[in-house]
């Protein structure tokens, strides 16, 4: 089996500035041996940031692939890893905020691309206007201030003012009262920092996607060996056990192949052959 063999002690750029790699580096040195280097001067705000000044072009694995491109060209490694994270509501639970990273592996030389993923509602998401200091430290305190850290808006539309990465008290006081004073409305707009140095929870879901990345490497293709084989395509329709007639609820998953294109339907990858009637259309409506 040559699962993922070719990646062995080789050298991979991660692609960010945000400190991530003390999140991505341990695991691909643990399980692939693979040693890290960050490129120096990699401005990786280009492609988008949370702070809203730079908008994202692409969608989210769009943007790790540009990243691992630039961060190969960039330092002449044939092997690159980004991340790129996003924040809003859970895709199967609309109301409760999440946070999905993925984390993208390129390599140059086999032309293989593998993206590990996690979904967490483990997340400190969250913005306020504030009209004093002391709203501003409960807030803080909410979110778990210090070691997650704080971005300020202060001022009006026309010309307001980004403070970003506040991670002490008497720094936070400081910004409050100024910017108070500052605007129309004697308000300042403060959201948690969500660059993945200022912010502990995400880093711990980027592991997540990186140990989802690795299982990903190591599942390889029945037909041709090659890595990555993993689900391409769900089909809804797990019939229900009292009328038998399909439920949404997931039936089987399709694996498939990058390299081949040979693909395989698991069935019942949720462990369940039939679905409750609780959960049927017809008995349940
Ligand atoms: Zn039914
Ligand atoms: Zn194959």
């Amino acid at each position: 089996m040559m699962t993922a063999d070719f990646l062995k002690e080789r050298v991979a750029a991660i692609a960010t500035m945000h400190r991530k790699e003390r999140a991505i580096a341990p695991i691909l040195a643990e399980k692939l041996a693979i040693r890290s280097i960050v490129p120096q001067n990699f401005n990786t705000d280009r492609f988008g940031t949370f702070t809203r000044e730079i908008k994202r072009k692409g969608t989210q694995i769009e943007t790790a692939r540009l990243k691992a491109i630039a961060a190969i060209e960039l330092t002449g490694e044939t092997l690159a890893i980004a991340s790129e994270g996003s924040f809003g509501p859970h895709p199967a639970i609309p109301f409760l905020p999440s946070n999905r990273e993925v984390v993208l592996l390129h390599d140059r030389t086999m032309d293989l691309e593998v993206i590990g993923e996690a979904i967490s509602t483990k997340t400190n998401y969250s913005h306020r206007r504030v009209s004093s200091v002391e709203e501003a430290l409960a807030f803080a305190e909410n979110i778990g201030f210090p070691e997650h850290g704080l971005v300020a808006i202060v001022g009006d539309r026309e010309n307001e003012e980004i403070f970003k990465g506040i991670n002490n008290s008497e720094q936070l006081a400081d910004i409050i009262e100024t910017g108070i004073a500052r605007s129309a409305d004697k308000k300042v707009h403060l959201e948690t920092d969500m660059r993945a140095h200022f912010n502990p929870l995400r880093l711990q879901v980027i592991e997540q996607a990186t140990l989802d990345l690795i299982r990903k490497l190591e599942c390889s293709c029945p037909e041709c060996d090659w890595p990555g084989f993993d689900v391409i395509e769900r089909k809804a329709g797990l019939p229900c056990e009292w009328c038998h007639l399909p439920t949404s609820l997931m039936l089987a998953e399709i694996h498939g192949c990058k390299k081949c294109g040979f693909k395989q339907e698991v069935l019942f990858p949720q462990g369940r052959k039939t679905a409750n009637p609780g959960e049927c259309h017809y008995c349940n409506p």
